[in-house]
């Protein structure tokens, strides 16, 4: 059974939305806060959709909409009340796959999810993103589709941590695959290198730092990888 999120705040809109889609067969998942849904997608990947509302009170969605781009391509239609928010979605490259107007027909809305569900699997479009893309031939990584600019040691070691996200390396690990000359005192230079490469991550998305410290054990990586 294919899952639908539903972020809208007005429950009797959100009413009309589960049971319009219910009825088709989906599962909706209903969330009235933007933050909320936001958790629940970086958590929990397994939605074919999303539907959502333009005024949110915590957040909009426009925003929400970018937010979830940055990590996901799930099809998204918007549920927007004014003509001046339909020119945003249409004009603006903000990511949406379609839009219906309040007040719409229950019938309405369920085609229309029913149109973009066929049209992605059939491209099989919808993946998620990896937030890393190394290509080790031409000694480069990409950071949410934006080309890193690294120095060499800065290179094998996010190459290296990459190899296996979550995984805690020891600098010793890290010092073993990088310097093909190790000499004493290298974990300072471990150190910079990793300050440095955070630094370089934060400029492409100041929202998150994905190289954790564990005292006294190493450094580990989150997030998704493919190589190209
Ligand atoms: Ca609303």
């Amino acid at each position: 059974m294919q899952r639908i999120l539903l972020i809208e705040d007005e429950s009797s809109i959100a009413d009309t939305v589960i049971y319009a889609l219910e009825t088709e067969g989906f599962m909706v998942k209903w969330h009235s806060l933007g933050q909320e849904a936001l958790n629940d997608l970086q958590q929990d990947s397994d939605y074919s959709l999303i539907v959502l509302d333009v005024g949110l009170p915590d957040t909009n969605g426009f925003d929400l909409c970018k937010a979830i781009r940055r990590f996901s391509e799930i099809p998204i239609i918007f549920l927007t009340a004014r003509n001046e928010e339909i020119d945003r979605i249409v004009g603006l490259e903000i990511g949406a796959d379609d839009y219906v107007t309040k007040p719409f027909s229950p019938r309405e809305l369920s085609a229309r999810v029913k149109v973009i569900l066929k049209r992605t699997t059939l491209s099989s479009t919808y993946r998620q993103k990896c937030i890393f893309v190394v290509d080790a031939k031409k000694a480069k990584i990409i950071y949410h589709q934006q080309e890193l600019d690294l120095t060499r040691y800065e290179f094998f070691i996010l190459k290296k941590l990459l190899q296996q996200p979550g995984r805690v390396f020891s600098r010793e690990q890290i010092i073993d695959d990088v310097w093909t000359e190790p000499h004493a005192s290298m974990d300072r230079a471990v150190d910079t290198h990793i300050k440095t490469l955070r630094q370089k991550l934060k400029q492409v998305d100041e929202s998150t730092d994905p190289i954790k410290t564990h005292r006294g054990l190493g450094y580990s990586i989150s997030g998704t990888v493919s190589e190209s």
